[in-house]
């Protein structure tokens, strides 16, 4: 990735010019073998500076590095504080859905007998005016005794006036 690598030349460099700008503490005394280039025996970093002096430059080099790592790290923390928010709300999401879900097929299927009780209900009712009697005017539905037959029309409750008298 392009944009890392830039990102981490940019870091190294800001590294770089932070050991080279890096105040000498006043203990910094090289070994006479590290300003000789043809000395004889391998010279390392401690014929330049001991453990403290090193400590002290390598934080002082890569405190803006840390920085930056511990601010991503930060980041990143919050990230998966978000993600795992956000699991967790789709979660109680779904489980509220299956509960209305669930819930509402209870009152489908409890309507669905309710419904079948009162179709039974009205059968056994019809199927009793019949045997008493009964007849169903086919065109409104109103149930009619034998003497009502004459003169029923439909929507009106009472009969007609000349019928009364
Ligand atoms: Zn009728």
């Amino acid at each position: 990735m392009i944009e890392q690598e830039s990102s981490n030349h940019q870091l190294l460099t800001e590294m770089v010019n932070r050991f080279l700008a890096w105040p000498l503490p006043q203990s910094v005394c090289a070994d006479l073998c590290a300003t000789d280039s043809n000395y004889r025996f391998p010279r390392s970093g401690t014929n330049l500076l001991n453990v403290y002096e090193a400590t002290s430059m390598l934080e002082h080099a890569t405190a803006p590095t840390l920085a930056e790592i511990e601010r991503l790290t930060r980041e990143d923390e919050l990230h998966w504080k978000t993600r795992r928010t956000l699991l967790s709300e789709r979660g109680n999401l779904r489980a509220e859905l299956d509960y209305f879900k669930s819930e509402a097929s209870g009152q489908v299927e409890s309507l669905d007998r309710e419904n079948t009780r009162l179709r039974a209900a009205l059968e056994r009712a019809e199927a009793k005016l019949l045997r008493a009697g009964y007849l169903c005017c086919g065109e409104c539905g109103a149930w009619l005794t034998t003497a009502m037959i004459g003169w029923h029309r439909c929507n009106e409750a009472a009969p007609p006036a000349e019928t009364k008298a």
